[in-house]
């Protein structure tokens, strides 16, 4: 967390903000570097799709998956314990009746933990504003056009309250082991952009 920001505006204001926290006495700059690599040290979408994959091929791990993900997410070596707090996890399962898709309409909250850093599309103001007022042509865009029966859950992501969409498991898959129903999943399907 030093050097090179005087060329860029934002590093530069999250450390003006970072040294206020500090000078306050808020924070000391070790315990900010400890969340920062707490959060990001192994955070990527591989993790999320191992999730899905489990959850897939392990009816009793998806049962206690959207029951208490929290409390499931050891089971695959997971947490969302990298930050100063625990943050709150709910999966949400898409279904033949059902699809979810994620946003966090106030700023730009993700499961980074389980799914790495966002996707700039998921912090526009485009996306946050109209994926809730319009999802299915929102989703429609990103070349997702569901059946119309369809309905759409939007989930608002909060400072302490993350979501992870399910996908459904793809037709034709019966016969694939974990780790290569892992590699069909995509960041965007944990996202409710795509399918999987
Ligand atoms: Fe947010």
């Amino acid at each position: 967390m030093s050097g090179e920001h005087t060329s860029n505006p934002v590093a530069a204001r999250v450390r003006r903000l970072e040294e206020r926290l500090i000078a306050a006495g808020h924070v000391t700059d070790d315990e900010l570097d400890a969340i920062l690599s707490g959060v990001l040290n192994g955070a990527s979408p591989l993790n999320g799709a191992r999730i899905a994959a489990r959850a897939w091929t392990d009816p009793g791990f998806r049962e206690r998956l959207l029951d208490d993900a929290n409390g499931a997410l050891p089971e695959v070596g997971l947490s969302m314990a990298g930050g100063l707090q625990e943050q709150r996890l709910k999966v949400v399962a898409n279904t033949p009746d059902r699809h979810n898709v994620l946003v966090c309409t106030l700023c730009s909250c993700y499961p980074v933990a389980l799914l790495g850093p966002s996707p700039s599309w998921y912090k526009s103001e485009a996306y946050r504003s109209r994926v809730v007022r319009e999802p299915r042509a929102v989703l429609a865009e990103f070349g997702l056009d569901l059946p119309p029966g369809r309905e759409i859950t939007v989930w608002d992501s909060s400072a302490e309250s993350r979501y992870l969409v399910l996908p459904q498991r793809p037709s034709g898959t019966e016969d694939l082991p974990e780790d290569q129903l892992a590699a069909l999943v995509t960041r965007e399907g944990l996202i409710g952009t795509a399918l999987v």
